[in-house]
């Protein structure tokens, strides 16, 4: 029997053949986004199905909207998804290091190095370099931290604005921070987005407390009030719909008048509860019925309707509060406190600004267009990103390829440990770090092998125990202290990276049979062929 009958619509390839044709398709994809890394790094047009167009220099945004068929092309991508997803930036470099580590071990597996080999050799490595952070690691003071949330913004955005989004993700970042027992979590989701365009992206600000773009529902309510309690309606104050195949025989015009005055006695016993809790803030999903309004007043109670579901989450997280589902089933309990709520005009229009105990804080970004609102608004996430780690866990590592050098500089002495094969695997692990020097200095127009040689020797011969955080500043062109540079990253973002490449690759590595069904039963079928139509 020569052929399998249920691989007979397939085409296979197996081996040596299966693992060169996955690794090229890792190396067209690197090659992809190899020119967006670092600083200098250029700009991709990207143009949609429907002639949508978006210049950006992100690896990830660029990986997901291309159009890719090879699924090993495709393992890659989600590795760099997940890159961006944990540590919010190192989609260029994750990519680059898989494909490089896959290269690499193709040149081992011709010299006859078998793949399994490589596999232990580089997951050793990876190890190797875990434990060799602990060395590399710089504790993050406050300067630190502004010039890590700076490198996250360099290359994307002018210089002047660099430093003044890295100060408001800073501020940002600390008005979230909680300190739990298990350490701080700074969950940048914490803060709230506002977007304006009109006026100059230099405006852009932070202020504590969540900023809605809501005005409260009737004038006469208070305008400002001290702290009090806070009530979060998933629903609304308002009558309910008549049900549509409900038929209501009206055969007085009393009646109607009482039922509607039924309706508004219900209404006003759920206002009645409010007050009985002590509630002076209210926030509701849906409306409040116009009619109510007095009674509201009347109660000192300042009241918003059709507050977005995400900013009910904001206020929950920011007062403490429980949503409830209507106003009647409002516990004590599901109460939350507010220090100050207060409405205020910006540009016209009326902003409602709760400050809270629990922090919070709201980020307006401003810019002449939508295209600059949006540009602002992605770099200020960016920078806000490594500044909620930076809180979480305040450790740095030097940015520029010094710490891939130092990591490879490492790995070659631990390599000498091993008397098989591995040895060769971990070299080549140590081989691939240095494609982000190498990569830097391309794209910074300078040649990537002297530039890579000299990082290279100036801290072999530095002497100090700064050694490690030589590398290439792509801006002064030449290697030089990164640290004193302000050229910094945070640890989880480089940890991250050489995780996710090594587990990218050794899954690539581990295939030696792929098996393509010829047809792809999702398509559709090409109109035409032997079939006649047939109809009316
Ligand atoms: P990624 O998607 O991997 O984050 P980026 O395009 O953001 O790619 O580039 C990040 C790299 O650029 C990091 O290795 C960082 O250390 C480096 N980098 C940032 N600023 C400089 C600089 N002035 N000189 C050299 N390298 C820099
Ligand atoms: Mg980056």
């Amino acid at each position: 029997m020569s052929e399998v009958p249920i691989l007979k619509e397939t085409t296979r390839t197996t081996g040596r053949e299966a693992l060169r044709n996955n690794i090229t398709a890792a190396m067209a994809l690197a090659g992809a986004v190899r020119t967006t890394l670092g600083p200098l790094g250029q700009d991709k047009l990207l143009i949609d199905d429907e002639g949508r167009t978006m210049v950006t220099n992100d690896g990830v945004t660029v990986l997901e909207s291309a159009k890719v068929e090879h699924p090993v092309a495709k393992m890659l991508i989600n590795a760099s998804t997940t890159q961006d997803r944990i540590a919010r930036d190192g989609t260029t470099s994750a990519v680059l290091l898989s494909a490089e580590l896959l290269q690499n071990a193709w040149e081992l597996v011709l010299q006859g190095v078998h793949p399994s080999a490589i596999a232990r050799g580089y997951r050793q490595a990876e190890e190797a370099c875990r434990g060799h952070f602990a060395e590399l690691i710089i504790e993050a003071n406050d300067d630190q931290m502004l010039a890590a949330a700076r490198t996250a913004l360099s290359g994307k955005i002018h210089g002047a604005m660099q430093i003044h989004l890295a100060e408001l993700a800073v501020k940002a970042a600390t008005a979230v921070v909680e300190e739990r027992p298990t350490g701080n979590v700074a969950d940048p989701t914490r803060v709230k987005i506002l977007t304006q365009t009109g006026g100059s992206m230099t405006d852009s600000s932070v202020v504590t407390g969540l900023v809605l773009a809501k005005k409260r529902v009737s004038d006469r309510m208070p305008k400002h009030l001290a702290s009090g309690k806070i009530a979060l309606v998933d629903g609304g104050l308002e009558r309910r719909e008549i049900m549509s195949n409900v038929k209501l025989n009206v055969s007085d015009t009393g009646v109607l008048e009482s039922f509607r005055q039924k309706e508004k006695a219900i209404l006003l016993e759920q206002i009645n509860h409010l007050v009985d809790l002590g509630v002076t803030l209210l926030a509701c999903k849906d409306g409040i019925d116009d009619d109510v309004h007095s009674a509201l007043c009347e109660a000192g109670i300042q009241a918003y309707r059709r507050v977005a579901r995400s900013d009910l989450d904001l206020l929950a997280r920011g007062t403490n509060a429980t949503l409830s589902h209507d106003i009647k089933g409002l516990r004590k309990t599901d109460l939350g406190v507010f220090i100050k709520s207060t409405n205020e005009r910006w540009n016209g229009v009326m902003h409602w600004i709760v400050e809270t105990e629990e922090g919070g804080a709201t980020f307006v970004a401003k810019g002449s267009t939508n295209e600059t609102v949006g540009e602002v608004e992605r770099c200020f996430g960016d920078a806000l990103g490594v500044a909620c780690q930076l809180l979480e866990e305040p450790h740095l590592l030097a940015g520029g390829g010094a710490t891939q050098v130092a990591l490879a500089r490492h790995l070659r002495r631990f390599a000498e440990g091993f008397a098989g094969r591995e040895q060769l695997a971990v070299e080549a692990f140590a081989d691939a770090l240095e494609i982000v020097p190498r990569t830097l200095a391309q794209n910074a127009g300078l040649d990537p092998l002297d530039s890579l040689l000299q990082t290279v020797a100036q801290q072999a011969t530095d002497g100090t125990s700064a050694a490690h955080h030589i590398g290439l500043n792509v801006e002064k062109k030449v290697p030089s202290n990164m640290v004193s540079d302000g050229v910094v990253e945070p640890l989880r973002i480089t940890r991250q990276v050489l995780a996710g490449a090594t587990e990218a690759a050794l899954s690539v590595l581990r295939i030696d049979d792929v098996l393509w069904a010829k047809q792809d039963p999702t398509a559709p079928d090409l109109p035409g062929g032997d079939e006649t139509e047939t109809g009316p």
